[in-house]
């Protein structure tokens, strides 16, 4: 690690160097967008920009974050780095230096350095020991100067199957239910959740040689190796798309995420015909269920090829390493929830300043995330209700009824496994992320 962190890390550390250390610095291999730069050019800013640009880059990754965000404020910058799904304080930088970051990256990007002024967007490739990373940039002006949001993708990152994320056979089998007819099977959560890394999990466990797989729309660079990307004729609407791709004879079609009323009409009258798995920003499984009868205003449509909306929770999981076992008292655990004859339960390792930080999660005490499903499957019951255009507590209500899995249950599940501990389930039920 480069900059020391502090012992407690939700308090904004200032960087501080760790001159002792060896380490290595973050490779930059060139821009998406194909626009790379010639540097020779622009020798006074790389002076001045590449080494805290690397700097900074390295240690927002060697800390595991999935964003870096560079808020100009007055004379300083505030760095704030998102480590699963938290956000944390990665320290000040001066004005000048600042500025120096973000017109580096923003040229290493393949952006235009001159404008300044409106927002711009690319991605960059990135190598830090042996992993590879894509960083997606976003300059936007604000009052200040420009803000600089990089979304970090982690290219070698495990989360890639629904075991991976803490799914169970349980929850395989109750997709492939789902998935056995034609319909439409949306996965939801709530924005910048991980719901697009929740939904290529899903479809990664979809076995290719049951099912033929296309994939509509930009999934990114994660490879999906079972689907067949689809390429629409130039010009082409989504409605034409899916006829061919019906006249195909797919059986899954997995669309890459609904953002307007239309896109939603038109997958949700193709669903008929082949199998749709979506997905899209909701707070929750019923949230989704209620955005789609607002997006098709066809209640009866919803009713008729919807077969189910998944809602995902990404919940922090506790480091192998350092995490603590106890043994909770049975009155404890049936005011959880909990089965009473549960043996253990697990917590993170207590912080403090004289505690030895934990070389496998800088101390954080928790290390990589876990989701939490739940189903709300379109039974008899349910096509009713959603005749009558229902509010998410309603549907919420009639799913809970009709013994449907809840999020908070299925989080439970991650709490008995020792995969996640309580309080960090109270944390992530109260936020809204
Ligand atoms: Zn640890």
């Amino acid at each position: 690690m480069i900059f020391k962190f502090g012992k407690k890390p939700e308090q904004p550390a200032e960087r501080e160097y760790r001159d002792e250390e060896e380490y290595e610095l973050v490779k930059f291999k060139g821009a998406t967008n194909g626009n790379d730069p010639n540097l020779h050019r622009a020798q006074r800013l790389v002076d001045a920009g590449l080494e805290p640009a690397k700097e900074l880059v390295t240690d927002a990754l060697l800390r595991r974050s999935e964003l870096i965000r560079i808020d100009p404020k007055g004379a300083q910058s505030q760095v704030t780095l998102f480590i699963d799904g938290m956000p944390y304080s990665g320290g000040r930088l001066g004005k000048q230096e600042s500025m120096a970051i973000v017109q580096m990256l923003k040229l290493l990007a393949g952006l235009d350095i001159k404008i300044r002024n409106q927002r711009q967007k690319s991605g960059l490739r990135a190598a830090l020991e042996d992993d590879s990373y894509e960083l997606e940039l976003t300059v936007a002006p604000t009052d200040a100067g420009e803000r600089l949001i990089i979304r970090v993708k982690d290219l070698s990152l495990e989360l890639n199957t629904v075991e991976d994320l803490g799914g169970n056979v349980d929850h395989k089998q109750k997709l492939r239910d789902l998935l056995s007819d034609n319909g439409f099977l949306a996965i939801v959560g709530p924005p910048n959740s991980g719901v697009t890394t929740a939904a290529h999990a899903v479809m990664r466990g979809l076995d290719p040689y049951l099912n033929q797989m296309f994939s509509l729309g930009d999934i990114g660079d994660k490879e999906l190796d079972n689907i067949t990307p689809f390429e629409p004729e130039p010009g082409e609407e989504l409605d034409e798309s899916l006829r061919r791709l019906v006249r195909q004879e797919a059986d899954i079609i997995f669309h890459s995420g609904i953002k307007d009323a239309e896109t939603a009409s038109t997958l949700l009258k193709w669903a008929k015909e082949v199998s749709i798995v979506t997905e899209y920003a909701a707070q929750n499984a019923a949230a989704g269920l209620v955005q789609l009868i607002e997006w098709s205003q066809k209640p009866e449509l919803v009713a008729e090829t919807v077969r189910g909306v998944i809602g995902i929770k990404l919940i922090r999981r506790l480091c192998p390493a350092c995490k603590q076992v106890f043994k909770p008292n049975p009155s404890f655990l049936a005011k959880a929830g909990l089965p009473d004859d549960l043996g253990q339960l697990s917590r993170a390792a207590p912080r403090g300043e004289d505690i030895e930080l934990c070389d496998e999660c800088d101390g954080f005490g928790f290390r990589g995330r876990a989701a939490a499903f739940e189903v709300v499957e379109m039974n008899d019951a349910m096509k009713q209700l959603v005749q009558n255009k229902p509010s998410a507590d309603e549907i919420q209500r009639l799913a809970r009824k009709e013994g449907m899995l809840t999020l908070q249950k299925d989080a439970l599940r991650l709490v008995a496994e020792g995969v996640t501990s309580l309080d960090e389930l109270q944390r992530a039920f109260r936020s809204k992320k």
